[in-house]
């Protein structure tokens, strides 16, 4: 794609980062075939190749974004289908970034857009506030129903549709809080590695038991795992809502304190059970390239990032009887696991080799629909992909769905009767821990 930024635009590493990206571009259209909005919506302009114009204009004019432009960005999902697709290998991550930095920075959104963003930005990368609000919106969960209900589904959602949207997601109960920052947990037997488990924000409020189950496996073969001091948000969700300023001072935060643990007691990795949250570490390095402190040790934090089937899968795990039948599990692939990090056969063949029965879902290249905050911001889009997703995994008639990424595994619960579990849950299973939701 021919571009035409000036000289002066150049010399800004983002607009030569966007440039190079856009250049890359051939206008073919394969992308378009894969992008969940493209799919629903049908518009050229919900597609990549139509995001990818919008994006360039905004660019290369350096004029603030137009409504048109802030409605098809944020109908983007930034599941990274596209990149996955396209054979000219363009970046749409690192473009579709900047995009969201610009809107955030020069586009005044409406006010109770302003504020929706801003308490989720607040609320979420934070787990002391997220536990308030997750009891809170039990109290008042049973008011969702005087909320009025979209007559039909709707790409520009309305507040009150956001709100219900929240309170349907919003669990019955909230599990004991797990293990604390600081702890460390001796390896069982010889010791042969310590890792780094990120400890999360909202995973560690509606799900310890995910991490429980990394580090029951961990411990069980042989290596230590340590809950850093002084660990935060990795930034992924505030990064996704264009508040670089916010995820970035997290990302330093998080670089300083595992620099300082790798330096005092060592460390082979850093070990991730929350994918999307993965694919924002293991972007660190490019995130904070121009920063003269923490360009290096943020590369070196990228270098260490694993998600954590990533770095059980060259280890043989000791798979014992789990007692029970074959279990047949559909395994539902995260799009920041299989498109952003490029991880799609490491966790089946876990599960598959340690006794579980592995069924690929349909379309799986298409997105749930949880997407970061997405489901919240836009409950419409979201919801129609949540219900396709499960009709592609009901045709596998599984026992158990398992997943990546506690996104997914929230929205997906919330269609479904089916046991949905992370993918560690049955590992830790295979291996001696208990059966997943029997504790
Ligand atoms: S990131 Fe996903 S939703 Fe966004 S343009 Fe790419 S495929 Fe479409
Ligand atoms: S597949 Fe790649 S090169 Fe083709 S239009 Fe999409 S982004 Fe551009």
């Amino acid at each position: 794609m021919k571009t035409e930024f000036s000289l002066a635009q150049l010399a800004n590493p983002d607009i030569a980062e966007a440039d190079k990206i856009l250049r890359a571009c051939v206008h073919c259209g394969f992308c378009t075939a894969t992008c969940p909005t493209y799919v629903l919506l049908g518009d050229e302009l919900d597609s990549p190749r139509g995001r990818i114009y919008l994006i360039k204009e905004m660019l290369e004019k350096d004029r603030p974004p137009t409504k048109a432009v802030v409605k098809h960005i944020d109908r983007c999902l930034s599941c990274l289908a596209c990149m996955t697709t396209c054979p000219s290998g363009v970046n749409y991550m690192h473009l579709v970034d900047q995009a969201r930095v610009r809107i955030e920075r020069d586009y005044r959104r409406p006010l109770a857009e302003r504020l929706l963003r801003g308490t989720l930005a607040l609320v979420l990368p934070d787990p002391k506030l997220f536990r308030t609000s997750m009891w809170l919106a039990r109290l008042a969960r049973p008011f969702a129903a005087l909320l009025p209900a979209p007559t039909t589904p709707s790409p520009t959602p309305s507040l009150l549709r956001r709100i219900r949207a929240m309170l349907a997601l919003a669990p019955g109960a909230l599990p004991a809080p797990g293990a604390v920052a600081g702890q460390v947990f001796p390896a069982q037997g010889e010791r042969h590695g310590r890792v780094a488990l990120l400890q999360g924000c909202a995973q560690q409020v509606l799900a310890p038991r995910i991490n429980q189950a990394a580090i029951n496996v961990l411990t069980r073969h042989g290596i230590e795992v340590v809950l850093v001091k002084d660990e935060q948000c990795c930034g992924a969700l505030t990064h996704h809502l264009g508040r670089d300023d916010d995820a970035l001072r997290r990302a330093r935060a998080n670089i300083t304190a595992w620099m300082a643990e790798a330096q005092a007691g060592g460390l082979d990795a850093i070990l991730v059970t929350t994918s999307g949250c993965g694919t924002v570490i293991k972007d660190y390095g490019f995130l904070l390239r121009e920063d003269r402190d923490f360009a290096g040790p943020a590369a070196k934090v990228s270098a260490l990032a694993r998600d954590i089937t990533e770095y059980l899968a060259p280890l043989e795990l000791k798979r014992q009887s789990r007692g029970e039948g074959d279990i047949v599990v559909a395994y539902h692939a995260a799009c920041s696991l299989q498109h952003g990090q490029k991880i799609t056969q490491a966790p089946k063949d876990l599960l598959s080799k340690n006794g579980f029965v592995v069924k690929d879902v349909p379309e799986s290249h298409l997105c749930c629909g949880s997407a970061g905050t997405y489901n919240l911001l836009q409950p419409d889009i979201a919801t129609r992909l949540r219900d396709r997703k499960l009709a592609n995994i009901a045709s596998v008639k599984p026992n158990m769905i398992a997943a990546g990424n506690i996104g997914c595994m929230v929205q997906i619960a919330g269609g479904t009767s089916v046991p949905v579990v992370h993918t560690i849950e049955l590992l830790d299973w295979a291996t001696g821990g208990p059966r997943p939701g029997s504790n």
